[in-house]
């Protein structure tokens, strides 16, 4: 490899283990057009982050009473997004949505697992119940998860979790060998996106989903540097190879 690529990992676990320099999110400010629009209340800047949300939250239902009584009477997202719990990645800000738009399920490094209950639930819900138009599966600049993947530290119960993203690094080690640290972890970012995609292609809702009401399926990376999506081409598959999935996984 060149040169050692070191673990960090994401979100709460991010505490416990150093995060080294070059992964360590930058901007602190808020993002979202909510914390923007509370901006001009009390300084915050050194309190408790828990305590600052808490009464930041009061202040912005205040600012928008009118969202909330058609929210109370249940929600029509259009997209159901599968992200990385990094604290850099909140989607719905992302996106300059707002509450009810997006069903969300996010874990770390964007792992879909076929034997993950939890996820399966999610998009079961999501596609056979919400019918969501859009599945977003999306990966991130500097992921700690990818990262850890990419290093050799023994991470417990991480280790079962980062499992898919050891294989991809097996199945794709000369590639992500030529290339240097950072690039190394976008591109298993890349694949681990793409992986997820095709196996959401192989679930009986999706594919139905797919047939009987055009669902799409897309693949995305979020640069935390620039806070900018990038799609990827994850609608490519040739005739053949959606024949042999459609072979494989359709069931009736
Ligand atoms: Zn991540």
């Amino acid at each position: 490899m060149p040169g050692r690529i070191l673990p960090s990992l994401p979100c709460a676990v991010s505490r416990r283990v150093p995060v080294p320099v070059s992964f360590r999110p930058t901007l602190r400010a808020p993002f979202s057009s909510t914390a923007q629009a509370c901006s001009s209340s009390s300084d915050f800047s050194d309190a408790d982050k828990l305590a600052t949300g808490l009464q930041k939250n009061k202040e912005w239902a205040s600012k928008y009473p009118e969202q909330f009584p058609g929210l109370a009477k249940g929600q029509q997202p259009e997209i159901l997004w599968i992200g990385c719990s990094d604290s850099r990645c909140p989607e719905t800000t992302i996106l300059g949505l707002n509450p009810g738009d997006v069903f969300v399920h996010r874990n770390i490094a964007n792992i879909v697992h076929h034997a993950d209950l939890n996820s399966a639930c999610v998009i079961e819900f999501a596609v056979a119940h919400l019918k969501v138009k859009h599945i977003v599966v999306s990966g991130h600049t500097a992921c700690g998860g990818i990262n850890a993947a990419l290093g050799n530290s023994k991470l417990g119960i991480l280790d079962t979790w980062l499992l898919p993203l050891r294989n991809l690094r097996q199945k794709n080690i000369e590639a992500l060998q030529s290339l240097d640290p950072q690039q190394a972890v976008i591109k298993l970012s890349e694949l681990n996106v793409l992986d997820g995609v095709q196996k959401l292609k192989q679930l009986g809702v999706v594919i139905d989903a797919i047939e009987t009401r055009g669902l799409q399926v897309h693949g995305v990376v979020y640069d935390v540097a620039t806070g900018l999506l990038r799609t990827l081409n994850a609608a490519d598959e040739s005739h053949e190879a959606t024949k042999a999935r459609l072979t494989a996984f359709k069931t009736a």
